[in-house]
């Protein structure tokens, strides 16, 4: 199998970097749209809006998830505008919905988050849902974003839950790296794992460890500061470039199983696939000094430790077995972690994991 890795073309992370939006959209083309949440629209600047400006730039309203009804309507706004170019600003679901839109129409796509709450910005695949939200299946784009363009001053306007599910999301990251090249597992390229995705993985980690929590309080202040740009970059593109030319593992496939149970739908996904990191670290037999340290760091920023954290009881066993069973089913990520994965070992780790917690918080800090 050959090694793959996959980048975005360009990674523009700075203060008012969105007044580059006008000049970026000009290298690719002459005539732009940007599909914007009504959140992220009060981020354009008003100069874009007004003529003669506003007949270069067409600014459509996003429907609020990343649906076929919601792709066709961007679709048809692309042929009616004769756009070159598509804009995708605001929460993951807009950056999804931009990637797949543009793909289809054979044009660039610039993607402008305004929130650091997952990895998507940089990849080349996204995630549809039926129009009440249910999963319905990943789609692999050509290529990736042409530009990510960062503006921190949005950035750090977001509430700091989802720059903590975003650390959620990046803290998974080398975990999975790291099992899919013990295991030789595919990537989400299709291929095995390159050097540059696995050590892009690492220094996600570690930059999560030394600046995680920092980023968290100057995030809280407003201010940006070198933490947040740290964290940022780690949350948006090593966590991007990461789990794509990485691969995905037991954390996300447990994130999965969680979304199973209604009670979870209220916690994003990066502190979803923070407990599968969890469960993960249970699963591969991690040591007593990893655990500590991993369970330190979701502790000192805020992510979850224990099941109750995310929405379900331990007391439900039921539900805990469909969460087992949903995580290890067939072509699930979480084989990566190796042969003989079953839907019982994962209902075990669900189980240490948060027993695992509850003793970590219990004991101030130490499991082991
Ligand atoms: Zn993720």
């Amino acid at each position: 199998m050959n090694r793959v890795a996959f980048f975005p073309g360009k990674y523009i992370q700075g203060r008012r970097t969105i007044l580059q939006l006008q000049d970026l959209i000009r290298q690719y083309g002459s005539k732009a749209i940007v599909l914007a949440s009504a959140t992220a629209r009060t981020y354009i600047p008003e100069k874009y809006l007004q003529p003669p400006l506003s007949g270069s730039i067409c600014i459509h309203q996003f429907g609020g998830e990343c649906s076929e009804e919601e792709l066709q309507r961007v679709s048809d706004c692309i042929l009616k505008e004769r756009a070159d170019v598509l804009v995708g600003m605001g929460g993951g679901k807009v950056v999804d919905a931009a990637k797949i839109a543009a793909d289809r129409a054979g044009i660039p796509v610039l993607i402008v988050p305004t929130i650091a709450s997952t990895d998507a910005p940089c990849s080349g695949c996204a995630v549809t849902y039926s129009p009440d939200g249910v999963f319905e299946r990943v789609y692999y784009q050509r290529s990736n974003p042409a530009v990510v363009l960062v503006d921190m001053d949005i950035m750090v306007q977001a509430p700091h839950r989802f720059l903590v599910a975003g650390m959620g999301d990046a803290l998974a990251t080398w975990f999975e790296a790291r099992s899919c090249a013990a295991s030789s597992s595919v990537n989400e390229c299709g291929g095995l794992s390159t050097n540059a995705g696995q050590h892009l993985a690492r220094l996600c980690y570690d930059i999560l460890l030394k600046y995680g929590v920092q980023a968290k309080l100057e995030n809280e202040k407003g201010v940006v500061g070198e933490a947040l740009n740290h964290i940022i970059e780690a949350n948006i593109l090593l966590s991007g470039i990461g789990f794509e030319s990485g691969g995905l593992a037991a954390a996300h496939a447990i994130h999965n199983g969680l979304t199973i149970l209604p009670g979870t739908h209220a916690f994003y996904h990066g502190e979803k696939v923070a407990y599968g990191v969890l469960a993960g670290l249970h699963i591969n037999g991690s040591s007593d000094e990893e655990l500590n340290e991993v369970y330190g760091f979701c502790r000192s920023v805020g992510l979850p430790l224990t099941l109750e954290e995310v929405g379900v009881s331990v007391n439900d066993k039921e539900g805990l077995m469909k969460i087992a069973h949903k995580s290890a089913e067939d072509g699930s990520s979480i084989h990566h972690e190796g042969p003989g994965i079953t839907a019982e070992k994962v209902y075990d780790a669900l189980i240490k994991s948060d027993s695992y917690g509850r003793h970590f918080l219990n004991n101030g800090g130490s499991a082991g």
